[in-house]
């Protein structure tokens, strides 16, 4: 298998700024012992200890919230506005939990005849070195999602990022230990896809969150599984964005636009499928148009740049070769008309439409600027477009009838639905999917749990 390496290399110049060595077998297996050493005195440190490490994690970020921002944006290429907002999310995120995870991890009284009153308990408790694999796209969000959490619940972790942001990881290693956390309760290794096998397959090593592709996904899931350990996966998707005939057509053009082109159109929960009922369509595509060539793709660092380069060439490449594939099998493409800097990995926003349902075009995540348009002949039709996706991450449904909204909300196969909003990211609101988008929730008590052990204790 090639490995490319992690490295630096800033999306809107090409340039590579810095790279780094691939973890050896005895590095991961000393990085598994860091992380495995610092769970045994992480563990037993009280509740009331482990909190104020999150805290003062906050504090740090939010003390330099521009430096942070300044780096995502080096790496990865996103608008340092949405950087910024990056690292605003990743406080709140440290501070929800700070606030809430005594009350998550309080034992469960349950009431059994036999046993007197405190008798029967569910208590939470630890497990261990987590493996954590994340992507680029939200390089610091991924990391604090899975982390606040698991350090709150006394977890230790590993992990393996993505190999264009290696600065982040250990930007990320730097900051618990500035905030106080012992040495390896987060360990980042420069892992190659291979040391996955390895890494799961050590005693210490009690489950594993990756964030990611279907590929990587089903890679990750199939080691945990034969090696019995829990998995819980983050992955791709493409989001339905419902337009019922009595949407404020406007607004939700602006959402639209807004869905499907943030973070570059790099987010698992981009709104890719825009779904509009006939009695609007030829509106909404009009104006949609018009909107989205109003884009200016240009220097990431400057704030009135509205549209990101992609990560890297090779995602504008592949990006490429999956709008030429859909050209070739019939798919309607058409170059929005946005001119885009000669330098950076740059994409041209592109609108596709007369796409099949249930063809490969349909059922692919386009990870970038470029928008899947889709004629449903009314509600009905546009649920059951909505619905054949492989995908069910998010989706939105733009109606001025709430109640209606809510009532195909229920309909929507997927773990999150907004009504009148492509789907939203919140510090305090769970994250996940169903179907090819993974398995597994992050954030909230939900997240905490996943890899707690949630043992039963009964005094006779
Ligand atoms: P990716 O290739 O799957 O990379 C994600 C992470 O997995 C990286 O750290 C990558 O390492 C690693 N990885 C990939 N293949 C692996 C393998 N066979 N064994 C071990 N590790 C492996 O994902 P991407 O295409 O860069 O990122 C975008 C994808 O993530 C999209 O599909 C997006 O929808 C999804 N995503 C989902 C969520 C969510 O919460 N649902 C959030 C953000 C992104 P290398 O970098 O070293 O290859």
């Amino acid at each position: 298998e090639l490995i490319m390496g992690y490295a630096t290399t800033n999306p809107y110049t090409g340039e590579t700024v810095k790279t780094f060595d691939t973890a050896t077998e005895a590095e991961i297996d000393a990085a598994i012992a860091k992380a495995d050493e610092a769970f045994q005195t992480w563990r037993d440190t009280p509740l009331a200890e482990r909190l104020p490490v999150l805290a003062k994690a906050a504090d740090l970020l939010e003390a330099d919230v521009r430096g942070y921002a300044e780096t995502l944006t080096l790496e990865m290429g996103k608008l340092i506005g949405e950087a910024e907002l990056e690292v605003k999310l990743c406080v709140g995120i440290l501070r929800y939990y700070v606030e809430n995870a005594e009350a998550q991890l309080a034992p469960r009284t349950l009431s059994v005849p036999g046993y007197g009153e405190g008798d029967l308990q569910v208590v939470k408790e630890p497990q261990g070195v987590l493996f954590a694999v994340e992507p680029w796209n939200f390089p610091y969000y991924q990391v604090i999602r899975i982390g606040a959490p698991q350090f709150a619940a006394g977890n230790s972790i590993v992990l393996k990022h993505a190999s264009n942001v290696p600065q982040w990881a250990l930007k990320m290693e730097a900051l618990f230990r500035e905030a106080g956390a012992p040495e390896g309760l987060l360990v980042n290794v420069f892992a190659s896809h291979d040391a996955a096998e390895q890494i799961l397959a050590d005693p210490r090593v009690r489950g594993v969150a990756l964030t990611g592709s279907e590929g990587a996904g089903a890679v990750i899931a199939s080691i945990a599984g034969k090696n019995l350990k829990k998995s819980t996966l983050e992955l791709g998707g493409a989001d339905a964005f419902i337009v019922l005939e009595d949407a404020e057509i406007d607004k939700t053009v602006d959402w639209a636009v807004f869905g499907r082109h943030w973070n570059g159109g790099q987010v698992c929960c981009s709104s890719k499928r825009m779904i509009i009922v006939d009695a609007v369509y030829d509106e909404f595509v009009e104006k949609y148009r018009a909107k989205v060539k109003d884009l200016k793709p240009g220097d990431p660092m400057d704030p009135a740049t509205t549209l990101a380069p992609l990560s890297s060439q090779s995602a504008a490449d592949q990006l490429r070769e999956q709008v030429e594939a859909a050209r070739a099998a019939g798919v309607t493409v058409e170059d929005a008309g946005v001119e885009v800097p000669s330098q950076g990995s740059f994409f041209r926003p592109t609108i596709m439409s007369d796409i099949e349902v249930g063809s490969e075009t349909a059922n692919s995540e386009f990870f970038g600027p470029v928008s899947s348009l889709f004629r449903a002949k009314d509600e009905e039709d546009a649920i059951r477009i909505a619905n054949s996706s492989p995908y069910g991450l998010g989706g939105s449904v733009f109606t001025s009838d709430h109640k209606r909204g809510k009532r195909i909300a229920r309909r929507l196969d997927t773990g999150m639905v907004y009504i009148n909003h492509p789907t939203a990211v919140y510090p305090d609101v769970p994250f996940g999917g169903v179907k090819r988008s993974g398995y597994g929730r992050e954030l909230i008590d939900l997240g905490l749990l996943e890899f707690v052990n949630e043992k039963v204790v009964g005094v006779s």
